[in-house]
């Protein structure tokens, strides 16, 4: 008879309007065929001082084209010369161009192109209503370029050209999360979903009433519930209100936060048990093989609980770790939330990156080969759980580390290797 014991393993946008002319009718027919995008709410706005003249000669050394560029580049620098050489403030094949290749996930984001011929750069415009006409509705943002920007998009300074997109693309993500615009996409950005992830419970509830997408709502009231953020597949159990999922056969119960707790700042634990905890028992006969086994194919349960001291708030800054990360600060990732919630999500990618130890003991074997499956499977099992609390550095050892915030405090042990 065999019954061995498994320990609990414990515990973490201006210019006068002139109608479109039928050769830009044709032109953005072209674009939207090429782009596949609907361009018929965009207007294409041609400034007074946009009579066609004679191209200026670009004060530019012409720069050669720097090998193996990449075939879609190629095309917006070929498209952006042409256009240069003979002006006609058709900028938007250009700008989506860019937009496209390197920024896949914002194109939804712009509404449209306009043209201004005289603009240095770019600059976007998020006023919805035109300022000589308040009855006119437009469609925002919208991103304006000139004759500069599209003379300058050659090879040798496309990346620059990029650059000049990414920090529009930067000023409408600021603008749509401000104006409660992000959608369920934006969640998955960082830059974005760190900023809610740090935003106070007042922003959050505000967030969830304004907000006009489902997911994003969802995502928002959650944070004021849970540190770590609703995950996929996950629902909340309306008796005991902890977000529930399961991942590799481990049942994860992620508990609202503790607020008032006796910790020091924030914490997150994990604590893992199998279900059944035990292997089962098993007779053996006569020639001393084992029978009578019923088999041994645990779940496990892991629950994951963030708890905050008296005091203070998940929107607190975060004092090492996660949220003190270069990434983090750029992203304004910063809050004490982000860290917590951030511990949970590493435990919860350690499961679904560690399958549970399967136990290979099975009725016929021999005393000695069951006896050996099941201390390879309490071995394997106590060396899951040692990783799996070790995850906890991923969050705590990185940026200003957990040992430099402890630095020369009496007693602490370093933690980070
Ligand atoms: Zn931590």
């Amino acid at each position: 008879m065999g019954r061995p014991e498994l320990a609990i393993v414990p515990a973490l946008g201006k210019a006068p309007r002139s109608p479109v002319s039928p050769s830009q009718t044709a032109a953005l027919a072209m674009v939207e065929r090429r782009l596949d995008y609907d361009f018929s709410r965009v207007r294409v706005d041609t400034p007074a001082n946009f009579a066609p003249t004679a191209p200026r000669v670009l004060q530019r050394q012409p720069a050669p084209p720097p090998p193996g560029l990449d075939p879609d580049d190629q095309k917006t620098v070929d498209a952006a010369q042409r256009e240069a050489a003979k002006f006609k403030c058709n900028v938007a094949p250009i700008l989506f161009g860019i937009l496209r290749k390197h920024f896949p996930d914002d194109v939804r984001k712009v509404a449209g192109a306009g043209c201004e011929e005289a603009l240095p750069g770019l600059r976007t415009e998020f006023s919805a209503t035109d300022p000589k006409d308040p009855k006119v509705k437009r469609s925002v943002p919208m991103i304006y370029a000139g004759k500069a920007f599209i003379a300058s998009t050659d090879a040798a300074h496309l990346k620059d050209r990029i650059a000049d997109v990414d920090s529009q693309i930067q000023a409408i993500d600021d603008w749509r999360l401000a104006n409660f615009l992000i959608d369920a996409k934006d969640l998955a950005n960082p830059k974005i979903s760190g900023q809610v992830r740090s935003m106070s419970p007042g922003q959050l509830i505000d967030y969830k009433n304004k907000s006009k997408d489902g997911e994003v709502q969802r995502y928002a009231e959650s944070l004021l519930t849970f540190s770590t953020p609703v995950q996929p597949g996950s629902a909340v159990d309306p008796l005991t209100n902890n977000m529930l999922l399961t991942v590799n056969n481990v049942h994860i119960t992620i508990q609202p936060d503790v607020h008032g707790a006796k910790v020091q700042g924030g914490e997150t634990d994990a604590s893992f048990e199998l279900n059944p905890r035990d292997i089962p028992p098993f007779n053996t006969d006569a020639a001393g093989k084992v029978k009578d086994f019923p088999g041994y194919n645990p779940t496990g349960n892991l629950t994951i609980v963030s708890s905050y001291e008296t005091g203070v708030s998940p929107s607190a800054t975060s004092d090492y770790g996660r949220g003190t990360t270069k990434e983090d600060i750029a992203n304004k990732a910063t809050a004490l939330r982000v860290h917590e919630g951030s511990h949970g999500e590493d435990f919860i990618e350690f499961v679904r990156t560690h399958p549970l130890p399967v136990f290979t003991g099975k009725n016929g074997d021999t005393k000695t080969v069951f006896d050996k499956a099941t201390k390879d499977f309490l071995t394997a099992l106590s060396d899951w759980n040692k990783q799996l609390q070790a995850v906890k550095k991923t969050t705590d050892c990185v940026g200003k580390t957990i040992d430099e915030a402890h630095k020369g405090e009496k007693g602490w042990k370093k933690v980070c290797p």
